[in-house]
């Protein structure tokens, strides 16, 4: 196998990752070798601009994950982080102040920024970045690349009654980190996804990988955002070799973060069944060969054949990266 391309979000991406590339490293994925090139499309509806700066938390979760700067407890954000500027800007009482902005972390979002302001691209603030991050462990055998260079934010809309309206629509960054997705979402917005374009290279990034992978990243507002981009969806059913993904739902639960409120608020079923379906069989227009479900959801595996999807039940659960690496053997071996 010559490249692989996966579509991540943040922190399940990111740790799907951190299993793949030492699977492969380890020689433990059929078919990969120490040369096997692999592409990171990731989401970037997540972005918000703080204080005049651009910040996008998961082209960072993924960067600093697999250069070894992740905080590993957090899961996001720098290790050995201080917060010394955030709580100045708390002293002065300049909003918003839930934002985790570390003194470490900031320096990226100031180089982002800098560039960004000078006219360049994501796509090349992100090349740019990941020179400290990703070449000097990888060289060009990993490429992070987001979605789109366009600006897209995922917003949501909630319950408030001291609106006229009874609603309120928030960056999905206030109602994940500043509400903990405490009360349900009623509806999402996408701005500017429809009028977004992939970013340089991913759409070959797409038709071109011998094999495509959807990790256990959030459906809607990690995956789906990606898949929202026009022209992304295309490419995945214009390519020939397949496209596997694994099931972020566990037991009908997500297994961290907010899946949950973020699959009823657009009517899909929050089971590994109702995903993959929601994905949909790419024989049928959807963009799924195979599904990797949790041994725990063995039920899933008839419906998900019966719905043209190739699926098999093993252990789903990113505890190492080893175990990780198993899963991502496991998604090759089912559609190889
Ligand atoms: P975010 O952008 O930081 O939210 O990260 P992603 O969108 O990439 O991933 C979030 C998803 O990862 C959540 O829906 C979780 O359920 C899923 N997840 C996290 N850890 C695990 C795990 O160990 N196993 C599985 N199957 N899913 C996981
Ligand atoms: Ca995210």
């Amino acid at each position: 196998m010559r490249s692989i391309t996966v579509l991540s979000g943040g922190v399940g991406g990111a740790r799907f990752l951190t299993g793949l590339l030492q699977g492969i490293a380890t020689g433990q994925l059929p078919g990969t070798t120490e040369q096997t090139q692999v592409t990171v499309v990731a989401n970037t509806a997540d972005d918000i601009w703080l204080h005049g700066l651009k910040v996008s938390p998961d082209l960072d979760t993924v960067m600093y994950t697999l250069g070894e700067g992740i905080d590993p407890e957090r899961g996001w954000g720098r290790r050995a982080e201080t917060w010394s500027v955030k709580e100045e800007l708390a002293a002065y009482g300049v909003e918003p102040t839930w934002f985790g902005l570390g003194d470490r972390d900031l320096a990226t979002h100031l180089v982002r920024t800098q560039m960004v302001e000078a006219g360049f691209p994501l796509s090349q603030v992100t090349a740019a970045l990941c020179k400290r991050w990703l070449e000097p462990r990888f060289g060009d055998r990993l490429r992070l690349l987001p979605m789109t260079d366009d600006r897209v934010e995922t917003h949501v809309a909630i319950a408030d009654d001291a609106e006229p309206s009874g609603k309120r629509v928030i960056h999905f960054q206030e109602y994940w980190v500043r509400m903990r997705a405490s009360v349900p979402a009623e509806q999402l917005v996408f701005v500017g996804l429809d009028q977004s374009r992939p970013a340089p290279g991913v759409t070959e990034a797409l038709t071109g990988a011998d094999l495509v992978i959807v990790p256990p990243s959030n459906p809607v507002v990690s995956v789906g955002t990606i898949l929202g981009v026009p022209g992304i969806r295309e490419a995945l059913l214009e390519r020939t070799g397949p496209v596997v993904g694994l099931s972020p739902i566990v037991g009908d639960h997500h297994v961290h973060g907010m899946a949950e409120q973020m699959l009823t608020s657009i009517g899909v079923e929050v089971s590994a069944a109702g995903v993959g379906r929601h994905y949909g069989a790419r024989s049928r227009g959807g963009v799924l060969d195979g599904w990797l479900v949790d041994s725990a959801d063995a039920a899933a595996v008839p419906v998900l054949e019966q719905a043209g999807i190739a699926a098999a039940a093993v252990p789903l659960m990113m505890t190492s990266p080893d175990a990780t690496a198993a899963m991502a053997r496991a998604a090759i071996e089912l559609v190889s």
